[in-house]
């Protein structure tokens, strides 16, 4: 049998334990995950897209199922070049949900044969964003329970050189 394969994308400025527990959930359905990194045009990020590649990679370096790339363009094309079944993402809330059907459905009319697999949040991770931790850290807290340590360093000398 074929390895199932599925793209997990998303801005990851910075990657969150919310993430990293959706990637890490999906090896109950997929052989393989793709973390994929988007370049956000229209989104101004705090990393650039080869920061938010490299912190993903190190945090994941020790598991050969996940691998790290950067894409643009359409998503559901990058799927079928990456020879993936499956979009996976996750979802806290009701917003994330109205949010994460529109993008489905309109990747299911694009491309029928791409699935999208919507996995709820742990309860532990709910309440997690990048952009609250990014506020947190701003603003002198400690945002190690939502955030791996090195990349709550790297966000704190992100800060420290504006
Ligand atoms: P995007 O800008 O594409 O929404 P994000 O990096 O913000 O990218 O999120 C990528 C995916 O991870 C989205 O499906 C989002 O709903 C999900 N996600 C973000 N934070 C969490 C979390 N704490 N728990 C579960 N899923 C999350």
């Amino acid at each position: 049998m074929s390895e199932k394969i599925a793209v997990c994308p998303g801005s990851f400025d910075p990657i969150t334990y919310g993430h990293m527990n959706i990637i890490k959930r999906g090896f109950a359905i997929f052989d393989r995950i793709i973390v994929a990194v988007a370049f956000n045009i229209s989104k101004k990020t705090t990393f650039t897209v080869e920061e938010r590649v490299s912190i993903i990679q190190d945090l994941f370096h020790d598991e050969a199922r996940v691998t790290v790339d950067a894409f643009d363009g359409l998503l559901v094309d990058y799927v079928v070049r990456k020879k993936a079944v499956a979009v996976l993402r996750g979802i806290r809330t009701v917003t994330d949900y109205e949010n994460e059907m529109q993008m489905a459905l309109t990747n299911k009319m694009l491309n029928p044969q791409i699935e999208s697999v919507l996995m709820m949040t742990d309860g532990a991770y709910s309440h997690i964003s990048s952009s609250n931790i990014k506020e947190i850290v701003k603003l002198g807290g400690n945002a190690e329970s939502m955030v791996p340590k090195s990349v709550q360093t790297l966000l704190r000398r992100k800060f420290a050189m504006k």
